[in-house]
Parts: structure tokens; C-alpha cells; sequence
């Protein structure tokens, strides 16, 4: 269902709630770190098309206990309704793609998302996308997205901590930040992004690393590229050469099986096997280490190589680059790094590399390190 509305100025949230983790900026890039004019817009107002999918912003709070919630109750033109203000940011219109918990996200919601956002900006209807999301996988959606888009207009994922109704609710402060952010000529050319309590992040990096703060974001390897509050946006890295990628949207879903395999003490090889057996196309071994796991374990990763399969080592640990041939000897098992793709992340750049043909090892490596 396409909901289009000019957005009105409404009271329904009392209160804008913005978080205020004091940050500095990692690396200083001069250039762009004066406070942003360009979010109060006057001629030219920016067009941003918000598209909700649900997750704890969408949600409401369950009076059975403090903490509980069901998320994915709200509908996305209500959620912009609900921020004193935003409407003199952009003209903004609201579609309704799904209304879930990003635990229930699937190929079939990436793949509308995907075909949307790139129709709205091949007939230039708008400037920039916001996705309303769940916080559980924003970071998975938001690296498919950048992966598949052939635009590098501004695409901003957000999601909230919190539910709405509740004593700390993130959601209204995140989403005025959010379509601030869309709406800056500062974000043109940057493609995908992720903002969350007053961050902006990148897809490559950004990741969740903590169950219920609202200050719940990272990206341990790269930091934040940006911040912003109600007043500016501010970018501390350059923008890149290209926010766009070069794999294709597979014609049709789902994505080819590729299984993460997650390593421990005592490993056998059990869990790799099973996964041949399902037939998967792809093994992403959630590694020790720099990517590391039992003989046994490596052995099974062997019998997979041996028959075609694309086997990624990526690393359970959550900074740092997995590198190719420290312990295991990549080049001669056939085996790819993930550099710093998480598993989940390197799981999902798998999928679309063998929907696109690319199961090559050497090759999939080129992909995996040549991205960014
Ligand atoms: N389970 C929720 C989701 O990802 C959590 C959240 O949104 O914060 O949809």
C-alpha cells in the first residue's frame, strides 16, 4: 500500500528526544565539519520519501512488564506525524513497505525496498530515502542496499532502542535526525547510511554492540563518519569516490543458501558437514581469531572447497581485519578473508556474488577487498 502525504506538524509525541553521547571526531576533515545551513531548507526543499518497515521505532510499549514491547505497530506516515518539526526539513512523503521486526527481515523486503528506492530515483521523484528499520539487522539491510543501488543519492536507515510511549523514547530524535541528515546537500554522494543516536555510520562497518542501550552503534574498525543534532550535520570523513557498487539485484529472489558457521572449543567438524548437506552454495566460518577454528573444523571447510563451495573465513570477534594466510594457508585450501566483514556481512556479499555468477575464489576475494 503507498501511503503519499505531505506531512503535517503534529503533537502526537510529546517531546523530542535526542541522545546525547559526547563524541569526538576521530579525524578532523575540515571542509565539512561547519554546522550545516543546509537543514533549514528554503527554495528547493528537499523531497524525502520515507519507507517503513517496522522494527522497536514502529513499536509500542507492552504494559505486561517495564521492558517489553511489540514492535511493528505503528504505521510509517503516523511515525513522521509523531516529530514536532521535521516537517521543516523536507517534503516528505510515506510509504508502508512492511511492518516487522528486523528479526523477520527477508530477501522478499530487500528486494521491494531495492526496487523502490531505485525507481524513486530514476524518475527523480525525490532526494534522498529514509528506512525506518529494526536496530537487530539495519546493518545487514543497509549493506545489501549499498551493495545493489545504482544511485549514490542519500539513503538513511534508522531505527530506535526504545519504543515509542516509553518514559526514554529514541525514535522521534532519531527519525528528525535521520531525515536531516537525507536532506543535507553534505550527504549527496554518499550513498547509504546509517544514523543512530546522533551517528552516522557506513554500511561497511557499522555494527550493533549492545542488546538494549540506546547508545547501541559502532563501527569498531572505521568509527562514525559523521554526526549530527538537531541543528547540523557534520561529516568527519571524505565522501567516497563512488557510494556506488558494481554488483547487479539478482533478477528474482531469495539469494543462494550460504550458511554461518560459528567456532568453539572443541570443534568438530559436524556443523560444516550439515551445512554441505543442506546444500549450501556459501560456508562463512564465524572464526576464532584472525578467523581461526580446529583442524577438524578446517577439514570439513576442505571437503566444502572441494566442491565448489565459496568458503569465507570471517572472525567472531568484533574489531579487526581477518587476513589471508596467517594460520591457515588460504591460497593452497582455496579458502577467501573477509578482511573486516562481520559474518553477517560477509555472509550477504557472498549471496550476491554467487547470484551473480561469482564463485571464483580469487575473485570473490577481489570483491571482498576491493570494495571500499
Ligand atoms: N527486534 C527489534 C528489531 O530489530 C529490535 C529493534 O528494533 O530495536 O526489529
Amino acid at each position: 500500500m503507498s501511503i503519499k502525504t505531505i506531512v503535517q506538524r503534529s503533537m502526537l509525541v510529546a517531546g523530542l528526544v535526542v541522545g546525547a553521547s559526547a563524541l569526538s571526531a576521530t579525524s578532523a576533515w575540515a571542509a565539512d565539519a561547519a554546522p550545516d545551513a543546509s537543514t533549514a531548507p528554503a527554495a528547493g526543499t528537499p523531497r524525502i520519501l520515507v519507507l517503513a518497515t517496522g522494527g522497536t521505532i514502529s513499536g509500542t510499549a507492552d504494559p505486561r512488564s517495564a521492558i517489553g514491547y511489540n514492535s511493528g505497530n505503528v504505521l510509517g506516515q503516523d511515525l513522521v506525524r509523531g516529530v514536532p518539526g521535521i516537517e521543516k526539513l523536507a517534503n516528505i512523503s510515506a510509504e508502508q513497505i512492511s511492518n516487522v521486526g528486523s528479526q523477520d527481515m527477508s530477501d522478499k523486503i530487500w528486494f521491494q525496498l531495492a526496487h523502490r528506492i531505485q525507481e524513486a530515483f530514476d524518475r527523480n521523484e525525490v532526494d534522498g530515502v529514509v528506512i525506518t528499520h529494526g536496530t537487530d539487522t539495519v546493518e545487514e539491510t543497509a549493506f545489501f542496499l549499498q551493495s545493489v543501488l545504482r544511485s549514490d543519492k542519500p539513503v538513511v536507515l534508522v531505527g530506535s532502542m526504545r519504543p515509542g510511549g516509553s518514559t526514554s523514547a529514541d525514535g522521534p530524535g532519531n527519525l528528525y535526525e535521520a531525515v536531516e541528515v537525507a536532506a543535507s546537500t553534505k550527504s549527496q554522494g554518499r550513498g547509504v547510511m546509517v544514523v543512530m543516536n546522533d551517528q552516522i555510520h557506513g554500511p561497511r562497518w557499522i555494527t550493533k554492540t549492545n542488546t538494549t542501550a540506546v547508545q547501541a552503534f559502532a563501527s569498531p574498525n572505521a568509527g562514525a563518519i559523521g554526526y549530527v543534532d538537531p541543528a547540523s550535520v557534520r561529516f568527519v570523513t571524505p565522501p567516497p569516490q563512488s557510494a556506488r557498487n558494481v554488483l547487479g539485484l539478482p533478477a528474482a529472489g531469495p539469494l543462494p543458501r550460504v550458511e554461518i558457521v560459528y567456532a568453539h572449543s572443541n570443534m568438530d567438524g559436524l556443523q560444516i558437514d550439515h551445512a554441505i548437506s543442506d546444500g549450501a552454495k556459501g560456508i562463512v566460518l564465524a572464526g576464532e581469531g584472525d578467523g581461526d577454528a580446529s583442524k577438524e573444523a578446517l577439514a570439513a571447510l576442505d571437503r566444502a572447497a572441494r566442491k565448489g563451495i565459496v568458503v569465507v573465513r570471517s572472525t567472531r570477534v568484533m574489531s579487526g581485519f581477518v587476513n589471508r594466510n596467517v594460520e591457515v594457508d588460504d591460497d593452497k585450501r582455496g579458502f577467501v578473508v573477509s578482511l573486516d566483514l562481520n559474518p553477517q556481512k560477509a555472509r550477504l556479499l557472498t549471496q550476491l556474488l554467487i547470484a551473480n555468477g561469482v564463485t571464483d575464489s580469487q575473485k570473490v576475494q577481489q570483491a571482498f577487498g576491493g570494495t571500499w
